[in-house]
């Protein structure tokens, strides 16, 4: 089968698939709000769904899924989904980001059902900090769910850290500092204006040139790595002391251009952009006439794109948060923790 590409000859080759709305944190740049409008339990895709629906994608050259919420460790079984989409033909990676607080019970687990990969979404070491930026008392847990999924031997696991202005920017060399002693990958993510973060403006934007002259004062400066290895959307580096880190500057640089990732929220909406207004109902098609019929209109979908949403953004005069807290509760689907980020 050809491989699918979209109207600016990218290709279909990532899927970000979220399998829970619900979340046991309340970030404040992803649920800032004291109220959700969630999806229904009822509505959520089956695992027998979720896998076909990809299985289907595989062939016009799907590579790779990530599982994705809400908290995605909340979503129960959640092992099976990994075994039964690690069991897909041709399917080269199944990984996964989560806030690692349940990673103590399940990290053997999912281990066993094949999941290559771990990202860790954690934004700072200071416990007072933590329960200010995600309302809940849990750096311990989460500080415990890192050390399972090392003993439960996943490797290669990235450390997500988004950065805000006078929030947890000083804490750049601790992280640094941490994922060199337990041998992990720090990524520094620039905040984003994305549906959800209704709190967003742009004096809090930490920009990925700023992040990096920081670190290169204190480190000795800091050089890319061969762009051969650059693992998009990150921009990888090393700094003078030899630690490779990543900085991914969607929001002051945005990687519309090569942009290969779709999402699917856990209730089966297809969205081709994170900033997409909307997205498209796949349930009633897979329910009604199966995966191949599904898979047919994402094909449908994916080869009329032309989004670029963060760089539309980048290109507005004034730019502020991109929907309100009444918007979001009229359209869940706008939100961060429905799109899986
Ligand atoms: N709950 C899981 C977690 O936090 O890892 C998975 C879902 S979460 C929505 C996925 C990623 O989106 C996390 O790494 C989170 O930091 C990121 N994210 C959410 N809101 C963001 C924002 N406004 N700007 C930048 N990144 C954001
Ligand atoms: Fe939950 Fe992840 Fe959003 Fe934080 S970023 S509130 S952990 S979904
Ligand atoms: Fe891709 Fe949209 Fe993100 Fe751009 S904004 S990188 S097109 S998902």
């Amino acid at each position: 089968m050809v491989p699918l590409h979209d109207l600016h000859h990218r290709p279909l080759r990532n899927l970000r698939l979220s399998v829970t709305d619900r979340c046991n944190l309340r970030c404040g740049y992803c649920m800032p709000e004291e109220s959700y409008t969630w999806l229904q339990r009822a509505d959520l895709l089956s695992f027998e769904e979720s896998t076909a629906l990809v299985g289907e994608l595989v062939p016009h050259g799907l590579e790779r899924v990530r599982l994705t919420g809400g908290e995605p460790l909340l979503r129960r079984d959640i092992d099976q989904l990994v075994r039964s989409l690690c069991s897909l033909p041709g399917l080269r990676e199944v990984a996964m980001t989560t806030n690692a607080l349940r990673l103590p019970e399940l990290a053997a687990d999912l281990r066993r059902a094949g999941l290559a990969r771990l990202t860790v979404s954690l934004d700072t070491l200071r416990p007072d900090r933590f329960l200010e930026l995600t309302r809940r008392a849990e750096l311990p847990a989460a500080l415990r769910g890192l050390e399972a999924a090392a003993a439960a031997g996943f490797t290669g696991t990235k450390l997500n850290v988004v950065v805000m202005r006078e929030t947890n920017d000083d804490e750049l060399l601790d992280m640094l500092d941490f994922a060199r002693e337990r041998d992990l990958e720090v990524r520094f993510i620039e905040y984003m204006d994305v549906g959800g973060a209704t709190r967003w403006n742009m004096e809090r934007v930490v920009p990925a040139t700023e992040i990096l002259e920081r670190i290169g004062a204190a480190r000795g400066g800091v050089a890319p790595e061969d762009p051969e290895r650059t693992a998009a959307p990150a921009d990888r580096f090393r700094t003078g002391d030899g630690q490779r880190f990543g900085v991914i500057a969607s929001t002051t640089r945005p990687f519309c251009g090569s942009c290969d990732r779709a999402r699917l929220t856990a209730d089966g909406q297809f969205i081709s952009c994170l900033y997409a207004r909307a997205g498209t109902p796949l349930a009633p098609l897979l329910r009604g006439h199966g995966a191949r019929a599904a898979a047919n209109r994402v094909v449908e979908l994916w080869s009329g794109r032309t989004d670029r949403g963060a760089e539309d953004r980048a290109g507005l005069s004034a730019r502020e948060a991109l929907a309100g807290p009444g918007e979001l509760r009229e359209t869940p689907h706008l939100e961060m923790h429905t799109r899986g980020g």
